[in-house]
C-alpha cells in the first residue's frame, strides 16, 4: 500500500514530460511488484546480476535502465532486454554496447554520465571530456547505440546550494550539447538527474527523468 501511495504522491508533483525511473536496487520482486500492480512501468538498477535476474523473473513489459558504472564485459548480459544504459561512461563502452546492440538486432539509447559531484569517485566524464565526445562526432556513426541524454549524480552533501549549482550547470550543459550537435531532430532529449532527497532542484534544472527508490520503497539495507 505504502509504495502505491508514495507513487501516486510523486507522480503528482511531477510536471508534463518527466517520467519517474523507480530505483528498485536492493529491494525484493515483491516490492516492485506492488509497484507494477500500481501501474509503474520504468525500474532502474545499478548492478548487472541484480538487474538480469528481477528481468528473468518479472512482467516483460517492464521498462529496464541500468544506472550503474557498466564493466564492458558485462554489457552482453544487458544486450538483449535493456531499455536505456544511463550511465555511459567511456567511448569504450559506448563502442560495446554497439557491438551487441548489432549481435541483437537493436539500437540502444544510452545516456553520457557526467560527473557533476565534488567527489573524486564517482563516475562520469567532466564537461570538458563530454564536449569533446560530441565535438568529435565519432558517436554518431555507431549504427546500434543512440546517444539519447546526459545523467549525472550530484554530491553526496547536506548543501543544498551546492546540489542546486551543479544540477544548474548540467542543465545548461544538456541545452547547449543539444543546440549545438542535435539541432535537426529530437533524439537528445534526455536529462536524467534527482534523487529521493534533491529532485525538486532537478525539476527546476530541468530534469526529463528523475530517479527515485528510498522515496518511493523506503529505506535499503545499503
Ligand atoms: C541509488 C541510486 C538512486 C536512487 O537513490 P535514492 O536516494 O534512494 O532515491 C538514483 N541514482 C543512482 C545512480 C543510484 O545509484
Amino acid at each position: 500500500m505504502a509504495i502505491a501511495d508514495n507513487l501516486r504522491k510523486i507522480r503528482s508533483l511531477l510536471p508534463d514530460g518527466v517520467r519517474l525511473a523507480a530505483v528498485s536496487k536492493f529491494h525484493s520482486e515483491s516490492a516492485i511488484m506492488e509497484a507494477y500492480e500500481a501501474g509503474h512501468r520504468l525500474f532502474a538498477e545499478n548492478r548487472v546480476q541484480e538487474l538480469v535476474s528481477k528481468y528473468q523473473h518479472l512482467p516483460k513489459d517492464i521498462e529496464w535502465h541500468m544506472i550503474g558504472h557498466l564493466q564492458t564485459n558485462k554489457v552482453r548480459l544487458l544486450a538483449p532486454f535493456v531499455s536505456v544504459i544511463e550511465s555511459v561512461d567511456s567511448l569504450r563502452l559506448l563502442s560495446e554496447i554497439d557491438r551487441e546492440g548489432g549481435r541483437h538486432g537493436r539500437c540502444i539509447d544510452v545516456l553520457l554520465q557526467i560527473h557533476i559531484a565534488k567527489e573524486k569517485h564517482k563516475f562520469g566524464f567532466s564537461f570538458d571530456e563530454a564536449e569533446a565526445f560530441f565535438a568529435d562526432g565519432l558517436f554518431a556513426s555507431f549504427d546500434h547505440v543512440r546517444v539519447a541524454g546526459l545523467m549525472g549524480v550530484a554530491s553526496l552533501t547536506e548543501e543544498r546550494d551546492l546540489i542546486r549549482t551543479e544540477f544548474v550547470s548540467i542543465g545548461r550543459f544538456f541545452r547547449r550539447i543539444r543546440e549545438k550537435y542535435f539541432a535537426d531532430g529530437g533524439t537528445f532529449r534526455e536529462l536524467s538527474i534527482g534523487m529521493s532527497g534533491d529532485y525538486e532542484m532537478a525539476l527546476e534544472a530541468g530534469s526529463t527523468i528523475i530517479r527515485l527508490g528510498s522515496a518511493i520503497f523506503g529505506d535499503r539495507r545499503r
